[in-house]
């Protein structure tokens, strides 16, 4: 018996009406055991707000759900207080505005209206089975912010903490804080008018920080350990061999980059020639104030500066390095300000001046320096300490030569100091050697930075290039690791002024962290979501399958192998939920059951009613908003469909797909983010989990007599709301060419 009292409210605005039948909706409502039922034009409007809230005093409601628009909208005008479930069902975006619309005449002809009572039916199931979840709170959550490495990223991230009111420890392994700012003669331009170098200002930034009592700061320090979790990481620091311990409640991973290999620029002669030099050994020379020769020190006339020295290449550094373009510039700049006589060349491939450094470039250009587009075939020495190039001129479309150079410069890309050293070839070729089942693991270097103790293990996960990060487009600075953000060079190749910005941005992520771990909210992207998984132990099998596949590494295990949830870890995906055999693992409201219920609920027509149904199980993350674009763009598609949002396809239970062929379901389409090399899914690895589960049920179905077709797993971003009614209206089709399915008439 449920203890609900739900309030069913039915928008009959925004063309709902003018599409079905609205009694069809309320008599489901009715049935299926509304307290209350009204309709009204716009429940969003201040009037018919106030009638909810009415209700919810008048007649003792504690549940609403409201029959209208996207739960994406409106969601702080259906705000009922803490003590109120709410519950979004989705007529508008995924019913009205993509069916056309009923006959009035014809009570058979009724599959809008149908489609739109589905999903009053399954929202009210829902509600009743769920609860209203009560946030995980720490005794004494700490909301000091840790910033590792006192380079130009992490002294900003740690003044920016700082300035927020929140106590900052900031460690550097070195003896001064500064890192690259303490190598470099001068800044790229970091301000209007974007024109003019900068001086690093190392010592006044240094004071800043030093004179700033929210700020604690450990110079020629390591970490020894971090254990715990957001709000409550403790730190062993290593400081001299004393060691010292902070507790903190977010991490800002600020380690920087260092330049590539030099072995990977032995292709362009360096090592052989002393006269060929980097970009950081240019830096050295300019600092000292003259541009030389290094072979005989003598003043340089000609200098060439190679771009791309080893980067985009598959071989050395596939990736552009985002810095070594304006970089160049800059020290085209030294050149003429130390070398007033010196003429410079540029080999480049693109010049990567991106957004107000257009305005640098013009700049550089206007110094006479000369930019070619063009590969470097040859170098060779020409006598006196001299060398000549060969060269194509791709703009040109010739080759040539160029003779008395004095100085190469190689534009040095970067490389993560999560990954210096690493071979990613081994790496790779480690990573294909699993089986196509297997869970897909996360790639952890050997980088000796955080030493984390997870059970995952010591450092932070990383992408192909060995670049921490959690979802490269819509959360920057999130790291797989809750409560660690990475910054500046670290986390992707950048700019000075890219890294401040990076910097202040990671630096606000953990701001938010510690706020809302301490509310016993989750962190992202399911922001304020107070709801965690619970495990019944009872029932646990200690298969480690929730442990192995958290994406956050949210899991633990005691020492008898009983599974141990960090809640302030965890980013309430469901991953685990999916993968426990067991059916163990439960949120107040996301479960199996839950779902299970939604499933179950709806009627499904008989087989000679020729109403086939195909049920979407839809990703909350980009299927659902595609959903929502599809209807908005009133872009139509069958009616025979059904749709349930999850909270990533990670959590997609295999019980679910028994339970709707079961129930009689034609067809299930899954709906998740794209996965792989450019992955979209929102947790790292939800759709592709839910793809290998998938090709475990197709065995199934097919010793059942079912036809493995009749389960399919799609990938969709956002944009690909166009596609949205081909995707459904072929599967439709498929399934009408398959027939009915045979367990209908069990059902
Ligand atoms: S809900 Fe997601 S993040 Fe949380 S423990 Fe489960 S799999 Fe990990
Ligand atoms: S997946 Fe389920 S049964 Fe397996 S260890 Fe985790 S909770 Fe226990």
């Amino acid at each position: 018996m449920s203890n609900k009292k739900i309030g069913v409210y039915i928008c009959t605005g925004c063309g709902i009406s003018d599409v079905m039948n609205i009694e069809v909706l309320e008599e489901a409502a009715d049935e299926n055991g509304a307290a209350v039922c009204h309709s009204n034009e716009a429940f969003c409007g201040k009037e018919a707000v106030e009638i909810i809230k009415k209700d919810i005093e008048e007649e003792g409601l504690n549940a609403v759900i409201i029959a209208g628009c996207s739960g994406r909208i409106n969601y702080d005008v259906f705000d009922f207080g803490k003590e109120v479930i709410v519950e979004r069902a989705n007529i508008r975006e995924h019913v009205a505005w993509v069916h056309d619309a009923d006959d009035p005449d014809d009570d058979e002809e009724n599959h809008t209206a149908l489609h739109a009572a589905d999903v009053i039916i399954m929202a009210i199931a829902k509600v009743n089975s769920m609860e209203l979840p009560e946030p995980y709170k720490l005794e004494d959550p700490s909301k000091a912010i840790l910033v590792v490495g006192g380079g130009l990223a992490g002294m900003t991230a740690a003044a920016e903490a700082a300035k927020a009111g929140y106590k900052t420890v900031l460690i550097e392994k070195e003896e001064k804080l500064g890192g690259w700012l303490n190598k470099v003669y001068k800044l790229t331009p970091l301000g209007e008018p974007y024109t003019e170098l900068e001086d690093p200002d190392i010592d006044n930034r240094i004071k800043e920080l030093e004179d700033n009592p929210n700020i604690t700061i450990y110079t020629s320090a390591k970490i020894n350990k971090i254990s715990g979790a957001p709000g409550m990481f403790d730190v062993i620091i290593d400081k001299n061999g004393e060691q010292i311990t902070e507790r903190v409640g977010a991490v800002i991973l600020a380690s920087g980059a260092v330049p590539v290999e030099k072995e990977k620029l032995e292709y362009l002669n360096y090592g052989k020639y002393k006269n060929i030099i980097t970009h950081p050994e240019l830096e050295e020379m300019a600092k000292k104030g003259k541009i030389v020769r290094p072979s005989d020190g003598k003043e340089v006339k000609k200098v060439v500066f190679i771009q791309c020295a080893g980067s985009r290449d598959k071989e050395k550094l596939p990736y552009c390095s985002a810095a070594c373009c304006v970089d160049t510039l800059k020290q085209v700049l030294y050149l003429k300000e130390l070398n007033p006589d010196a003429m410079a060349y540029v080999f480049y491939k693109d010049i990567r001046a991106s957004g107000v450094y257009e305005h640098f470039y013009k700049k550089t250009q206007e110094t006479g320096a000369v930019f070619i587009k063009g590969e470097v075939d040859s170098m060779e020495k020409s006598g006196n300490g001299m060398l000549s190039l060969e060269f194509e001129d791709i703009l040109m479309g010739s080759k040539s030569k160029l003779d008395d150079v004095d100085l190469i410069v190689l534009a040095t890309g970067m490389v993560p100091t999560t990954a210096f050293g690493t071979d990613f070839k081994a790496t790779e070729e480690a990573e294909s050697d699993e089986s196509e089942e297997a869970v897909p693991k996360d790639v952890i270097l050997a980088s000796d930075i955080l030493n984390l103790e997870y059970r995952q293990g010591p450092e932070l996960p990383t992408l192909k290039y060995g670049f921490p990060d959690s979802h490269f487009i819509c959360f920057p600075y999130e790291t797989r690791r809750t409560g660690i953000y990475a910054a500046g060079s670290v986390r992707a190749p950048m700019d000075m002024a890219k890294a401040i910005t990076d910097a202040t941005g990671a630096a606000l992520k953990a701001i938010q962290c510690v706020e809302i771990t301490a509310k016993g909210m989750a962190c992202h992207p399911r922001s304020g979501d107070l709801s965690y998984p619970e495990i019944n132990l009872k029932r646990c099998t200690q298969c480690k399958r929730c442990t192995e596949e958290c994406p956050f590494g949210a899991i633990n295990e005691d020492a008898d192998t009983n599974p141990v949830m960090n809640p302030t870890r965890c980013r309430r995906c469901g991953t685990c939920m999916g993968a426990c055999p067991e059916r163990v693992i439960s949120f107040k409201n996301y479960s199996v059951p839950i779902i299970g219920n939604m499933i179950k609920e709806i009627e499904i027509p008989e087989e000679f009613e020729e109403k086939p149904r195909i049920l979407v199980f839809a990703c909350e993350n980009d299927a659902i908003p595609a959903l929502d674009m599809t209807g908005m763009n009133r872009l139509k598609y069958n009616p025979w469909v059904r749709i349930i949002p999850l909270r990533c396809l990670g959590s997609l239970n295999l019980v679910w797909i028994a339970d709707a062929m079961g129930r009689g379901y034609d067809g299930v389409l899954l709906m998740g983010c794209k996965h792989g090399e450019d992955y979209q899914c929102h947790f790292i690895k939800g759709s592709e989990l839910a793809e290998i589960r998938l090709s475990k049920v197709s065995e199934t179905l097919d010793r059942l007599g079912l036809e493995s077709e009749r389960v399919k797993a799609i990938e969709v971003n956002i944009m690909d709301y166009m596609e949205i009614p081909k995707i459904l209206d072929e599967f439709a089709e498929e399934l009408e060419e398959l027939g009915p399915n045979p367990m209908k008439d069990f059902a």
